[in-house]
């Protein structure tokens, strides 16, 4: 069978795919490791029966709604190739927003102490690293298995300005005050529709839901902040785009200055900033 071929009959059998012909050409160069040009460069190229079986276990995967980034096991983030894996969360666009807004704070030519909370792939924290060399970053997951893709993912962009570690949110070994603390924390309320719907189903529940309103952990962490910001340190917050003004109250019931909230790219709220004044 020609490669011309192949992503004819798999775009046809993708029928629960709104990317039908987008999610059959990453797959089929994640099986011949080439890039998207090649495949319209050389349609006639014939596929030898291991590649044809690869790719037909592929597409059956992504019939059934496994994600493309965990087919492929990567996903791009801040222009940085990333693995993932089903035991974090898969990085979304929407999220370097809180990274570009991270770096808005955090000088470029002088040391600063971040702390990120629940590093997942480690993406946010690999983000800044790459951007801040001289940036002091501690990375946080109380799942060893995402922190050992984290680990891995700084090492493969030779970074070494982050320290990983296993902690429950603030219950960290070593912990200390950080210029800087910054967190995209499970969400999304327990009754969400949504998390029966799309790739999120086959995310990590722990990095996705959390509690009734999904604002348990953004409280736990909102509070916990308090007591390891340096004077005029800043709390950063992904939250959900209903969240917006409920992140805000309670960065002022605990005492923050200098709150906002930023919009993501479909002009939603998606993070709310505050600053620990004292
Ligand atoms: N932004 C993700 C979603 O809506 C949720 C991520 C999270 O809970 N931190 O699917």
């Amino acid at each position: 069978m020609q490669i011309v071929d192949a992503i004819k009959n798999a775009q046809l059998q993708l029928v629960e795919s709104d990317s039908a012909r987008l999610d059959t050409e990453i797959l089929l160069c994640s099986v011949l490791k080439c890039e998207r040009t090649h495949l319209y460069t050389c349609p006639e190229q014939n596929l030898s029966s291991a590649e044809i079986n690869s790719f037909n276990e592929l597409i059956g995967q992504r019939n059934e709604g496994h994600p493309i980034a965990h087919l492929i096991q990567e996903k791009e983030f801040w222009s940085l190739g990333l693995k993932v894996t089903t035991d974090t969360l898969i990085p979304r666009p929407e999220t370097e927003v809180l990274v570009e807004a991270a770096l808005n704070y955090i000088p470029k030519e002088s040391s600063y102490s971040v702390l990120e909370l629940g590093t997942g792939t480690g993406a946010i924290s690999i983000a800044i690293a790459s951007d801040r060399q001289l940036a002091n970053i501690t990375a946080t997951d109380i799942k060893e298995s995402a922190l050992q893709v984290a680990q891995l993912n700084a090492k493969s962009h030779q970074l070494n300005n982050i320290t990983f570690e296993k902690a429950d949110w603030f219950d960290i070994k070593n912990i200390n005050t950080y210029d800087l603390i910054v967190s995209n924390p499970p969400y999304i309320s327990i009754n969400d529709p949504h998390l029966r719907q799309g790739d999120v189903r086959f995310e990590p529940e722990s990095a996705l839901v959390s509690g009734k309103e999904g604002l348990d952990d953004l409280g736990i962490i909102i509070v916990g902040a308090i007591k390891h910001l340096n004077t005029n340190g800043w709390l950063l917050l992904e939250h959900g785009y209903q969240q917006g003004n409920a992140v805000r109250q309670l960065l002022k019931e605990n005492n923050f200055s200098t709150i906002s909230t930023l919009k993501d790219y479909s002009n939603l709220d998606r993070v709310s900033i505050g600053q620990w004044i004292s």
